[in-house]
């Protein structure tokens, strides 16, 4: 068999929200970056693959800013009557066409070589092409969810349930096991016009009353099915197979329940089963062990580490390891976290491969606290942060480690720059800005150099003023100007206008497809149309860039300027009349 072997400064295994964070990340920054995905499609639970939407830090303005807003914001822009296809386009195409990012589609890492304790290489077979794939790299981040590099490198990892006395987690179980949460086949439904029968599968599992699906939450309307879920009882790797079987079995046979048997099947008349799941989505298996392991007493003291650089806020969500079979209410128990938790960089990386970054649900947490920093959102900030630290560590021949030790600051200052919201820190603001004068046409600027980017609880930390209203600096000697950073606003707190039906937020993607769903669109608050000027030595502003249809939160514009100001003109935003924007610097 032919072998191509790819040679880089950062391979990245797994490309779920975590893995594709860490690959742009990194090649933004820099790196020449490997993804290597064992599916056709990008976004791992999230694929369309699974369908499972994107969930992160619970409460007002706590949503995830950085490469996941990015990535709906785009998904608002380009995918407007929102299918899963749309979705998948819009994830393809970031990684396939970012610059110094090789992407390797359905090809599935299956061993690794060493030299001493650093990955040499990876490899992994490529289904399409009956070919081996070699992958060299200085650095590796595995973000395959099972940490599949774990065994593979000799890392250290872990497999289920710490007990209560290791780390005296209240929520733990008194004594370690091998359980965790399962694997779910989920479904989704399609509203029709006129009534749609389901005439049920032989081979499905047959339910006809109530009391053989206890202490389910079954509304179509509010809620996916998550709760069919097997595989926390046995091996969530090794028996994965069977568990898809069996699911396969349930779902079909829930659904079967729903249209034909359940006392207010009346309401799903006008719903046909539009898609299941084949692929099973996993929620635990390896977790590795870092130099920290994150645990229940972190998540809820609120994570205020030093090295901060991401945060979750999910709360802690320990699903039973009996799943569908579990007799005890709602197959879940939500034990409070606060939101936002920080979350340590040294759980993102492994404490004995010298090379191993890891992000996603495989890092360096108890089981107590994964139960928590699993959700997708929370993943893609761990990603961005491990692909952010492998391109500092690339350009000056650090190990993961080496960055806590060297470069902590520069990461953590880069994330901010990068807009990814560390709680507890302020992003620095370059020196061409904070020695300006500042003023504008109507409202108070002064946030707009602030160093916070989004509302908190105590200010807006936004300058806001009618369109067409100009902000400047005047600098106190001419200034060359290479990049205006803009940071606007897309809603952080958007609902849904289509679901009257407590899904307050709005997600990714909807659950089912209902006839009066709203198209998606940019987030009305979102300045769509901008012009940047500079001001002579003679007292003349003239146009130095115009922006026309933004529909991202942070704008980057290149420039080329020696200059004494610099100003910023709104000329319209996707709806509303009074845009805020929160950051507007120069360098
Ligand atoms: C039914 C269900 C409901 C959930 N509910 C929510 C929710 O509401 N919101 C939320 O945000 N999260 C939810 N979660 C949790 C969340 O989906 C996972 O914790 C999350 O997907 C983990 O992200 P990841 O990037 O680590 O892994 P994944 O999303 O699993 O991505 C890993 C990727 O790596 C690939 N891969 C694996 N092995 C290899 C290999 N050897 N070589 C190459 N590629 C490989 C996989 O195919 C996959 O695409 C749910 C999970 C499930 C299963």
């Amino acid at each position: 068999m032919k072998e191509l072997r790819y040679s880089v400064d950062f391979c990245v295994v797994g490309g779920g929200l975590a893995g594709m964070a860490a690959a742009l990340g990194a090649a933004r920054r820099g790196a020449s970056v490997a993804l290597v995905q064992d599916r056709p499609v990008l976004g791992g639970n999230a694929s369309s693959e699974v369908r499972m939407h994107v969930c992160g830090a619970h409460g007002p303005n706590r949503r995830e800013t950085g490469i996941v807003e990015e990535l709906f914001l785009d998904n608002f822009r380009y995918n407007t009557r929102p299918t899963y296809t749309g979705w998948d386009a819009v994830l393809y195409g970031k990684v396939q066409y970012q610059k110094g990012v090789t992407l390797l589609l359905n090809a599935s890492v299956c061993d690794a070589a060493m030299d001493g304790p650093r990955i040499r290489s990876v490899r992994a077979w490529q289904t399409t092409t009956q070919r081996w794939i070699t992958v060299e790299s200085k650095l590796f981040a595995d973000c395959s969810g099972d940490a599949v590099l774990a065994p593979l490198s000799g890392a250290d990892f872990r497999m289920g349930r710490e007990g209560r006395a290791e780390h005296g987690e209240s929520i733990a179980p008194l004594v370690p096991d091998t359980r965790t949460m399962g694997m779910s086949c989920l479904f989704q439904a399609r509203e029709y016009p006129e009534p749609q029968p389901f005439v049920p599968l032989p081979w499905a599992n047959l339910y006809t009353d109530a009391s053989q699906l206890p202490h389910r939450w079954m509304d179509v309307f509010r809620t996916n099915f998550w709760w069919i879920e097997l595989g926390g009882m046995v091996d969530s790797i090794a028996d994965t197979e069977t568990c898809r079987e069996e699911l396969l079995r349930i779902s079909y046979g829930v659904w079967n329940y729903l249209k034909n048997h359940a006392p207010d099947r009346d309401r799903y008349a006008n719903l046909a089963l539009d898609w299941v799941g084949f692929l099973p989505g996993k929620r635990e298996s390896r977790r590795y062990y870092g130099d920290h392991i994150l645990t229940q007493h972190d998540v809820e003291a609120g994570g205020r580490f030093p090295d901060t650089v991401a945060y979750g806020g999910w709360s802690m969500d320990d699903h039973f390891p009996e799943g569908f079979y579990s007799q005890r209410h709602e197959g879940t128990i939500y034990h409070p976290a606060p939101s936002p938790y920080g979350i340590p960089y040294r759980s993102l990386y492994s404490r004995n491969v010298e090379n191993l970054f890891c992000a996603g649900r495989d890092i360096s947490a108890t089981h107590s606290a994964l139960s928590s920093t699993r959700v997708m959102a929370t993943c893609a900030l761990m990603g961005q942060a491990v692909g952010t630290a492998a391109a500092i560590a690339a350009r000056d021949g650090l190990s993961p480690r080496g960055v806590y030790e060297r470069r902590l600051a520069e990461l953590q200052q880069t994330l901010m720059d990068d807009d990814c919201w560390l709680p507890g820190f302020r992003r620095g603001i370059p020196s061409v800005c904070s020695a300006a004068l500042l003023r504008a046409g109507a409202g108070d600027p002064a946030p707009l150099r602030n160093g916070m980017d989004r509302p908190d609880d105590a200010s807006d930390n936004a300058w806001a003023a009618p369109v067409g209203t100009p902000v400047e600096y005047v600098f106190p000697a001419p200034a060359a100007l290479t990049e205006a950073r803009l940071v606007f606003d897309s809603d952080l707190d958007r609902t849904d206008p289509s679901r009257a039906d407590g899904q307050k937020k709005l997600l990714n993607m909807r659950y089912y497809v209902g006839l009066a769903d709203a198209p998606f669109a940019p987030p009305a608050t979102l300045v769509r149309d901008f012009r940047l000027e500079t001001l002579d030595a003679a007292g003349e502003w003239t146009v130095a860039a115009r922006v026309t249809d933004n529909h991202q939160r942070l704008a980057r514009v290149a420039l080329s300027a020696h200059c004494r100001g610099l100003r910023l003109v709104v000329e319209r935003t996707w709806g509303c009349a009074e845009p805020r924007v929160f950051a507007f610097d120069c360098r």
